[in-house]
């Protein structure tokens, strides 16, 4: 059992695709362990994409994380890391595989509708910057 980390960024949440999305993620076998609709504040976005700071796009990255409410949620299931990245498709929807959410709903790399964590550090320090343990009621 592994624990992941999703984001239905804004511009999924702006053109009503979270029913659309949260299917797909069920039909991977992934369970939805918690979640909750947030609006970033610019101090948020810019903690939980730090690593990007010194990229040319983190200023657009920020603006775009913070343009309108988000859905945060804890993703569990066997290999659930690898298998929501792959859900996800590429980060370049013009890479992505059919039938992936950025294939199939991304309007570019910069509005690519999701975010999953890329590792079990990540996940960990990702769902600890979004969720209190007593706000994932399937933890185990
Ligand atoms: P991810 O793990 O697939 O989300 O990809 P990364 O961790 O590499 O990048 C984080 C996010 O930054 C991506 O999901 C994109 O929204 C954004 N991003 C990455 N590369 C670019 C780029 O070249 N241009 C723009 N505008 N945004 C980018």
């Amino acid at each position: 059992m592994e624990t992941t980390l999703s984001i239905i960024k804004p511009d999924g949440v702006r053109r009503n695709l979270i029913g659309k999305i949260f299917a797909k993620i069920e039909d991977k076998g992934l369970r939805i362990a918690a979640t909750k609709m947030i609006h970033l504040s610019k101090k948020q976005a810019e903690m939980f994409y730090a690593v990007h700071k010194e990229r040319p796009f983190y200023g657009e990255l920020v603006e775009s994380m913070t343009s309108g409410p988000v859905v945060v949620s804890v993703l569990q299931g066997a290999n659930a890391i690898a298998n929501y990245r792959e859900v996800m498709g590429a980060t370049n929807p013009a890479e992505a595989a059919a039938g992936t959410i950025r294939k199939e709903f991304a309007v570019s790399i910069g509005e690519n509708t999701v975010h999953g964590s890329d590792a079990p550090e990540t996940a960990t320090t990702e769902v600890n910057f979004f969720f209190a343990a007593s706000e994932i009621p399937n933890k185990e």
